[in-house]
């Protein structure tokens, strides 16, 4: 018997209730058709929005830094790892966010917890959307402040909680996500804009699916709204739309220079290395040079949405290019995503505990890099798989 046996058991607890995760495997490079598990597949799974991750300006920059300034930094970024890039950088995700100043992390999901931990404590309170990503559920729970949720997008339900918890002295944050990963809908930002400000608490935005997405430029949803200067702190992801990795804070300079003194995941773990530093730089050089990238995205999202729709397929609240078929059923949303794959397209079922129990969805992600080819060939299927599974209702 081993101290760890009891894992076994929970593993199969979870094999049984149909929620074990079994990560397929690419062979090859991210793109819009790619090899998974031995299968070339249109590929609707992954949040490489504008095509970056893959494109040969980047791989250059990449492998030219790390033939330049070698493969890692050696060290965190407040004792030896802040390179010269690293603040170009953050001047250019600044500007980027029209934000006075910014801050790398190693992720989105550090910049989350790592600021929402940083800038409050056991006495304060967060009000934070019901389907805020779990990053930022892991940084309030490591700020023991108090936590609040609303129900999603419920304006109305933030402003009470933020009335009922006032007290002298008490900090508020109100946070939320600027586009939902698995509903693909925004944000009612102005109205939470509104009542932050009404009740002086801080406005902080996860805009990890909206950068490089919405707004002029991909600036963001604070940008999409006009809210420029009344949003205190913007977060962003290095790894979805700008294709390579890491997350970044914009705000105003006294909330970086705190939180290069006190943001835990940038004083205790390593800096990231040249390769991804060079090809985030670059990522911002691609989508002012091609702003066409931008524009696809958009028009194939239209495209791929008013398919579904003619499908009678139900997409629920989005808004974004992130759109779900929501099937209700466990059980039947694996096995339309298990058949959309044998028939050559890739998009992963979403069960419980990641949405609800009964909200099971197959959420897919169009991208710039798509064709009309691929995305009418992806509709294709899905018709064939939701016909044989009853799942839509044919608008003719
Ligand atoms: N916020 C949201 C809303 C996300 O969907 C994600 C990624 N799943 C993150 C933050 C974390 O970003 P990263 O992958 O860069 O850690």
């Amino acid at each position: 018997m081993g101290a760890l046996d009891y894992l076994k058991d929970e593993l199969a607890q979870l094999q049984e209730q149909g929620l074990l995760l079994h990560p397929r495997t690419l062979e090859g490079a991210t793109g819009a058709r790619a090899r998974f598990d031995g299968r070339d597949v249109i590929n609707l799974a992954s949040n490489n929005y504008l095509g970056l991750a893959n494109h040969p300006r980047l791989n250059e920059a990449a492998a030219a830094a790390a033939r330049e300034f070698g493969a890692g930094t050696g060290a965190v970024r407040t004792i030896a790892g802040t390179m010269t890039m690293h603040r170009q950088l953050e001047e250019r995700l600044a500007a980027f966010k029209h934000a006075e100043s910014a801050l790398m992390f190693q992720s989105g999901f550090t910049s989350n917890a790592g600021t929402v931990a940083a800038i409050l404590s056991k006495d304060d309170v967060i009000v934070s959307d019901q389907l805020n990503h779990a990053s930022i559920i892991d940084g309030a729970r490591l700020s023991r402040a108090e936590i609040k949720v609303f129900p999603h997008k419920d304006v109305e339900a933030a402003d009470s909680l933020l009335s009922e918890t006032a007290r002298p002295g008490r900090r508020q944050l109100l946070i939320t996500d600027g586009v939902f990963s698995m509903d693909g809908d925004i944000a009612p930002l102005p109205a939470l804009v509104e009542i932050a400000q009404r009740h002086g608490a801080i406005m902080m935005v996860d805009d990890a699916h909206a950068s490089g997405v919405l707004g002029s430029g991909g600036a963001g949803t604070v940008d999409h709204f006009g809210l420029h200067g009344r949003v205190d702190i913007q977060v962003g992801t290095l790894s979805k739309a700008i294709g390579v990795l890491g997350g970044f804070i914009a705000g105003p300079r006294h909330l970086i220079e705190w939180l290069e003194n006190r943001g835990r995941p940038f004083l205790f773990s390593t800096s990231a290395p040249p390769a991804v530093v060079a090809a985030c730089l670059t990522a911002l050089a691609v989508i002012h040079d091609e702003p066409g990238r931008l524009e696809r995205l958009w028009s194939n999202t239209a495209m791929f949405k008013e398919g579904l729709h003619t499908l009678g397929f139900d997409t629920g609240a989005s808004e974004t290019p992130i759109t779900p078929i929501i099937i209700g059923d466990e059980e039947r949303t694996q096995e339309f995503a298990r058949r959309s794959f044998e028939a050559g397209v890739f998009c992963p079922a979403i069960v419980f505990p990641t949405v609800g129990r009964g909200a099971a969805r197959v959420r897919t992600i169009v991208t710039a890099d798509h064709t009309e080819g691929d995305l009418g060939q992806a509709l294709d299927v899905f018709d064939r798989v939701g016909r044989d599974l009853g799942i839509g209702e044919p608008r003719l």
